[in-house]
């Protein structure tokens, strides 16, 4: 049997229309009808429960009296990424969950996409509402530019501190840029959001700089006053199959990469297609993989439904788009003939007297052209070898609740730190960590 695997299963036209943005940005109108649903609550219960602590009723206001650089500005103030949040954050498990309005007669206020309707506004008006205070001479060391990384340094900004920001890519913006789903997060969203985030000053970006191999942590801590780390995940885990460095056995979060930044058209797309994984990662492989012409994909998780890290929304966007999902099942065999994947066999999963996961002996097989691998993220600390490392905890780097490590000059947060592995939290980590350090730069 021969692999059908092919670029260009769909015409360009066809791609385009697939890959375009989930939510149709709101008009005006629409923007000022919506915000008019919107109750104003005391004590708000979806400020309550947004990560970032965002003044939600207070921009819907604004909004709603035409003031939308103001409504961006009370976004922005608290989450300087709240352009790429109101795009993808899982509102429907967030703020809009807690909307008051929110019961089985009426929807809530749709808060994301209003989010980002302000925020739209302010970014495309080339508007800054922000600048840098006079420079306090102090100077910081930021590892990694993606969400946690730029979300301290621009805070850092704010408070006259110099900030470098040393980034192992090509590009600044972690999984802004080069993982989230490609129809919620169009390519320019994710730049322009970094060059509004950079333009406040003191903040300079050195791309091609990996920690481990340009630079250690050690040395970092001679020169600079403060540390703060933000590495994201930097390793992904393993099934431990045969034939797992199989050319046709990808790992999830590299190929969305290349779907992030590749020509869409030229792309390897399997007929039939396995993801094994049952979060965020795999709805978005299996949804793209879709996207991009596969006949059929199927996702397979080794739990239930309600143990999926997907949320609901995510599972109805993958169903929607013709992805079929099975769980209680783990991967056991990568089948191949004359090396060559054929098929991907399952073993179903049971939970035990205990409450342990555990094969039931009974197998399945699924036809597979091409296999995804989406079972999670790891923090690899190969990098900080040799250094004085950060304490772990799990494995991840312990924090305190200023996002402190156990070095007395280093912080940390974002997915590399304990906690929900999302754009918002990695946002307020930074966040946090900075107001952290200037207390530290200003008081000792
Ligand atoms: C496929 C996928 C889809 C997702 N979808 C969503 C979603 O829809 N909504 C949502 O809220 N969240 C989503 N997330 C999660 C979200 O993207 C992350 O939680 C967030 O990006 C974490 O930010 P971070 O700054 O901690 O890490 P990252 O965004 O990973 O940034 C870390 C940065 O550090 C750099 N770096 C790594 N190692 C080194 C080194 N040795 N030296 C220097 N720099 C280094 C990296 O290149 C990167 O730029 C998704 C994640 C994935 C993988
Ligand atoms: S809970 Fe809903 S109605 Fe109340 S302030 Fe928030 S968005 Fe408005």
């Amino acid at each position: 049997m021969t692999a059908d695997i092919r670029s260009g299963r769909l015409g360009p036209e066809e791609i385009a229309q697939n890959f375009c943005e989930l939510h149709t940005p709101l008009t005006e109108l629409q923007a000022i009808q919506e915000s008019a649903r919107c109750l104003f609550c005391h004590d708000a219960p979806c400020t309550e429960a947004c990560p970032t602590d965002i003044d939600i009723p207070g921009f819907i206001r604004k909004i709603a009296s035409g003031n939308v650089t103001g409504a961006a500005t009370t976004i922005l103030g608290e989450n300087i990424m709240g352009n790429t949040c109101g795009n993808v954050c899982p509102v429907e498990e967030l703020c809009e969950q807690v909307c008051v309005i929110n019961t089985a007669e009426e929807k809530p206020v749709i808060i994301g996409q209003l989010q980002r309707y302000a925020t739209d506004y302010l970014l495309d008006s080339g508007i800054q509402p922000f600048e840098a205070a006079s420079p306090s001479g102090k100077h910081v060391a930021v590892i990694g530019a993606g969400p946690a990384g730029l979300s301290c340094a621009h805070r850092l900004a704010t408070f006259g501190h110099e900030v470098t920001v040393f980034e192992a890519r090509d590009e600044p913006g972690g999984l802004n840029e080069y993982g989230l789903a490609a129809y919620k997060m169009l390519d320019e969203r994710a730049a322009r959001e970094v060059a509004f985030i950079l333009d406040i000053g003191h903040i300079s970006v050195q791309t091609g700089q990996r920690l481990g191999r340009d630079f250690n942590l050690d040395a970092l801590r001679l020169v600079y006053d403060a540390v703060f780390i933000g590495l994201g995940h930097n390793s992904v885990n393993m099934l431990g199959l045969d034939f797992e460095a199989a050319d046709d056995v990808h790992n999830a979060v590299d190929y969305i990469e290349r779907i992030r930044q590749e020509d869409l058209s030229k792309l390897p797309v399997g007929r039939q297609v396995v993801v094994i994984g049952g979060g965020n990662t795999a709805i978005d492989m299996a949804v793209q993989i879709k996207k991009l012409g596969a006949e059929s994909v199927t996702m397979v998780y080794r739990r239930g439904f309600e143990q999926m890290g997907a949320t609901v929304y995510e599972r109805q966007v993958a169903q929607t788009n013709g992805v079929l999902i099975r769980t209680h099942a783990q991967p056991h065999r990568l089948l191949t003939e004359s090396g060559q994947l054929t098929a991907v066999e399952f073993e179903y999963t049971e939970y035990d007297s205990n409450g342990h996961l555990s094969g039931t002996g009974e197998t399945f097989s699924i036809s597979a052209d091409q296999v995804f691998k989406a079972i999670g993220q790891a923090l690899d600390m190969t990098p900080f070898e040799g250094d004085r490392a950060p304490e772990l905890t799990g494995h991840r780097i312990k924090v305190d609740s200023h996002q402190h490590t156990s070095l007395p000059d280093v912080w940390a947060g974002g997915d590399c730190t304990p906690g929900t592995d999302l754009t918002v939290t990695a946002v307020q980590d930074g966040k946090i960590a900075a107001i952290s350090i200037n207390e530290y730069l200003n008081h000792g």
